[in-house]
């Protein structure tokens, strides 16, 4: 068991923060407060090498790992944590379910624009009656002539206010092999995405409504039955929304740990305080330990081994150590952690909506405990035996 990073895992890492350094440092604190998608940082991204680091080189990737893709989210938010968005988004998001099932038309078509951080993906898997629920749900996609018609609503799709295509989940026909997804462009008739909402981040989100909305075949992803490949894609993708939830609440951690320093209180510095020390104490423990469940599930993924129960694990763990360790830092830098002018409310409250997004941390603990249990459990209500029906 070796628990260092290798020579080149090392010398990526320190790369990558000379990079932040360099380019994202300045802007930090007005980039967390912008809901735009930052294409100028995506672009500066691409450049570095950042999009794609996990993608195949014969797709405009980089050929590299999960684990490198890991290490990037962390450097980019050490430094400015929103800018982490765009290492997720070019390198776990829709992208690599994209990447990986796309037709190599389909690829040409869009990934470089993708890869060169030029266009954004949105996801459209949530719908208003199908959130943790998700095979409940209704958008239909049904086929006529050389294409298929849509119709439903999907609501909170992260970078629709500017994505140029959505990579929609749709209903082909009843049951969980009915399930799939295409691709729409963003000005195609019968799409109407409807004005931003906001999350409690400040991230903005809108409605996306299909209205007998027509596509071509060539833009179905993945055909009936292809939702079980979806989750697997959505499985790795989950490792992204892991890996930020921990990076913020390092970033947290770190910012706390200069301010009980150097912050006097009582004629001696915060951290001589006990009751600050173990708080300490406690989040390096949470800290540490979330990471390296992060660690253990990226480097099986990247190993062929994906495990849904360790990327579970590790999403569990680092949704709630972030934003417990958020919440802390928040505590003790007091009412300087609390202002809009440190960056430590902002991972406060980008971490709160990890526990939710991307599988709740309640579904994750489903899914562990039927690896405890090794059986399934049923979410939903048992079905009524016949003779029950009949009376
Ligand atoms: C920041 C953010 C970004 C998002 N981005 C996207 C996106 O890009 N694309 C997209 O399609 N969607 C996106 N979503 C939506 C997200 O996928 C859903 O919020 C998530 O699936 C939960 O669905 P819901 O909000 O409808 O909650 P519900 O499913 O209604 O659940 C409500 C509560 O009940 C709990 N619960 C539900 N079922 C169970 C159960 N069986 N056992 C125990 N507890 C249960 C949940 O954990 C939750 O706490 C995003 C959400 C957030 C917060």
């Amino acid at each position: 068991m070796n628990f260092d990073f290798t020579d080149e895992q090392k010398l990526l890492a320190e790369s990558v923060r000379r990079f932040a350094q360099a380019e994202l440092a300045e802007g930090a604190l007005a980039r967390a407060h912008d809901p735009r998608f930052p294409f100028d940082v995506a672009k500066l991204m691409s450049r570095q090498g950042l999009m794609g680091i996990s993608l195949p080189e014969a797709d405009g990737g980089q050929g590299g790992t999960l684990t490198d893709a890991v290490i990037a989210i962390e450097q980019v938010a050490a430094v400015c944590p929103r800018s982490a968005d765009v290492v997720q988004f070019g390198n776990f998001g829709a992208i690599r379910t994209f990447a990986e099932y796309g037709t190599p038309q389909q690829k040409q078509r869009w990934l470089p624009r993708l890869l060169s951080g030029e266009a954004v993906m949105s996801l459209g898997m949530s719908e208003p009656e199908a959130g943790s629920a998700v095979t409940d749900l209704v958008t239909s996609a049904r086929a006529d002539g050389n294409g298929y018609v849509l119709n439903g609503t999907k609501v909170f799709s992260t970078f629709s206010p500017e994505a140029e295509v959505f990579l929609v989940y749709v209903r082909y026909g009843p049951g969980v092999g009915g399930i799939g997804s295409v691709l729409v462009e963003r000005a195609t008739k019968g799409f109407e995405i409807g004005p931003p909402q906001e999350f409690m981040s400040g991230e903005q989100w809108c409605e996306l409504h299909f209205d007998d909305c027509r596509i071509p075949s060539d833009n179905v992803l993945l055909g009936p039955g292809g939702f079980k490949k979806q989750m697997s894609g959505f499985n790795v993708e989950r490792l992204g929304n892991t890996a930020r939830s921990l990076a913020f609440g390092r970033y947290c951690f770190e910012r706390a740990r200069e301010y009980a320093a150097e912050r006097h209180q009582f004629g001696r510095p915060l951290a001589e305080f006990q009751g600050l020390q173990w708080k300490f104490a406690d989040m390096a423990i949470k800290l540490e330990s979330a990471q390296l469940l992060l660690y253990r599930a990226a480097a099986n993924a990247d190993k062929g081994l994906p495990s849904a129960y360790e990327t579970a694990v590790a999403k569990a763990a680092c949704n709630q150590t972030g934003f417990e360790v958020a919440h802390e830092a928040v505590q003790i830098m007091g009412a300087a952690g609390y202002s809009k002018s440190s960056l430590v409310e902002y991972c406060m409250r980008r971490c709160r909506g990890w526990m939710i997004a991307g599988g709740s941390v309640e579904m994750l603990k489903n899914r562990i405990a039927e690896h405890v249990f090794e059986r399934r459990f049923d979410q939903r209500p048992p079905k009524a035996k016949p003779s029950e029906a009949a009376e």
